[in-house]
């Protein structure tokens, strides 16, 4: 098969672009049209993508389906576990050219996609290699009243072919968080990895082709949502099941997409994440933390905070704190180690934020840093560039403060009790992630616990262990993943029973 080069450089010589095909069965494939991949940094066409239509739709479901009935569908749990740590080692190996791939289409600093996405990328592999090995088997020796006694025992089957959705923020790690679960069950896939990223799950196929997994294991079809690959492969008859990572409105209308033929979906969608801030808490640790949490990878992760509720007392140091953090940020070109910060994804992306930005100021917020778009110079001017934000002066009935923004930015706001900052961080119809700030341990037990969430941190943020449930609650999602979790969705278990 073909391979993709590297996507660091802007365009190949001679003003060529780089072509991203779909791949489908083991083979590249060219789609119905193409469509441009604008490096974020600096505004240039990188590559044409190429679309795939209903006819490639129908192909990689028709190839997902004969995988799962060969050899794949019958390989043991061990060899299935090998190929999976193979793979691992290789994107290890390879880490140079998934971390260009990744910058390439997002901006993001190149430590950031070593450390965090290609990193985690490979230890999704390994963690879902162990798991899926660990796996144990319901069973029970029934008792009856006449004496006699029954085994009731449940197999795991995979649940088939899994549609894997996945968006732009964090691509390969995002795709891997499910595809190594759905792997080591044994089930085929085909991804429609986001219009804005289209590279790393490109060349991810092409690593677990190479790593032995049968061709027509993994197929990626690339395209948008509505009218395009995303809704083809969501309404087609021949999924059984769609694990999905995006937006709550995207989660909700694939939802009606195949409520038609009844197929489960797992959903880790949009958050508008709260951080509690005590007066005990360690205020320098605290202030890193938000900074952190606030600005990492430009506010573009599900887990960012969004609202953060100071108590009173400590309000005005935090404020500062933070302000001299967000002005401190350096934006600048994904390849020099300064930098600590990239822009957002698209111009598209960067108009929402932006009309946020706006929003709040007509609000009534106060800027404590930022506000708007940076001019950079060095031919930077041309990207999706936005200055790290901070507010005070709104409340939790501005549409600021409710609603997703996924950028850079968070409204800071005092409380004066335990009972308040709980009730003002739950009052969200999102329920995905929070943070507590303290140093009283009772405390931070107390109040993590009473946070609406899937995942509630205390004096840390985004510290994952991949065993663990991950999810939202509300807007925020259906459903866990994670170690046994993922196994739970990614599997369909039959029950036998034996009378004795
Ligand atoms: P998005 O919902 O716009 O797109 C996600 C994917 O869905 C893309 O591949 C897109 O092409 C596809 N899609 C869009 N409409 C579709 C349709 N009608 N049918 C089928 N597929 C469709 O999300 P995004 O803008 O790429 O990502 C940002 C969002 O993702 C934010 O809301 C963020 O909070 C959320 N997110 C959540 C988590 C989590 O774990 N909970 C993690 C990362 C991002």
């Amino acid at each position: 098969s073909q391979t993709i080069s590297p996507l660091s450089a802007p365009a190949a010589p001679d003003g060529e672009r780089r072509a991203i095909r779909n791949v489908i069965d083991g083979e590249h494939v060219d789609g119905v049209r193409t469509f441009p991949k604008i490096n974020p940094v600096d505004g240039t066409v990188i590559a044409d993508v190429h679309e795939a239509g209903r006819e490639h739709v129908d192909r990689a479901v028709a190839a997902a389906r004969t995988a799962l009935d060969g050899p794949w569908g019958r390989m043991s749990t061990a060899d299935r576990a090998r190929l999976m740590r193979r793979a691992a080692d290789m994107i290890d190996r390879r880490s140079a050219e998934l971390v260009a791939a990744e910058v390439g289409d997002t901006g993001k600093p190149v430590a950031l996609a070593r450390d965090l996405d290609v990193a985690r990328a490979s230890a999704n592999f390994r963690s879902f290699a162990d798991t899926g090995s660990a796996a144990g088997l319901d069973s029970y020796l029934t008792e009856l009243p006449d004496g006699r006694k029954a085994l009731n025992y449940a197999v795991r089957k995979p649940l088939g072919v899994v549609a894997v959705i996945v968006p732009w923020n964090l691509p390969l790690l995002l795709l891997t968080w499910k595809l190594a679960p759905a792997l080591i069950s044994g089930n085929t896939v085909v991804i429609k990895p986001s219009e804005d990223t289209p590279s790393s799950a490109t060349l991810l196929a092409e690593i677990l082709l190479e790593a032995g997994v049968p061709a027509g294991v993994v197929n990626v079809v690339h395209g948008f949502g509505p009218d395009s690959a995303g809704e083809m492969l969501t309404t087609h008859p021949g999924i059984d099941g769609v694990t999905f990572t995006g937006e709550s409105s995207t989660g909700s209308a694939i939802m009606r997409a195949v409520a038609p033929r009844v197929r489960p979906v797992s959903f880790e969608l949009g958050g508008k994440n709260a951080a509690v801030v005590f007066a005990d808490a360690d205020l320098d640790a605290a202030i890193a933390g938000l900074a952190r949490s606030t600005y990492l990878n430009t506010g573009q992760v599900c887990l960012c905070t969004e609202r953060i509720y100071v108590e009173r007392s400590v309000f005005a140091d935090v404020a500062d704190g933070l302000a001299e953090q967000a002005n401190r940020l350096r934006l600048g070109r994904p390849e020099n180690p300064a930098t600590t910060t990239g822009p957002l994804i698209s111009r598209t992306h960067r108009d929402k934020v932006l009309s946020y930005y706006e929003l709040a100021i007509e609000e009534g917020a106060e800027l404590l840093a930022g506000g708007g778009i940076p001019t950079l110079g060095d031919g930077l001017d041309d990207g999706s560039w936005i200055q790290p934000t901070l507010w005070t002066g709104l409340d939790n009935t501005s549409r600021t403060v409710r609603e997703e923004v996924f950028g850079p930015a968070a409204a800071l706001i005092p409380f004066d009790s335990e009972d308040e900052a709980v009730a003002l961080a739950n009052d969200t119809e999102y329920g995905l992630a929070a943070v507590t700030w303290t140093s009283d341990l009772s405390r931070g037990h107390r109040v993590a616990q009473r946070m609406r969430v899937g995942m509630s941190w205390v004096n840390t943020w985004y510290l994952r262990d991949l065993r663990s449930p991950f999810g939202g609650t509300g807007l925020s999602g259906i459903g866990r993943e994670g170690g046994m979790h993922s196994m739970a969705f990614y599997t369909e278990p039959t029950n036998v029973c034996v009378q004795l």
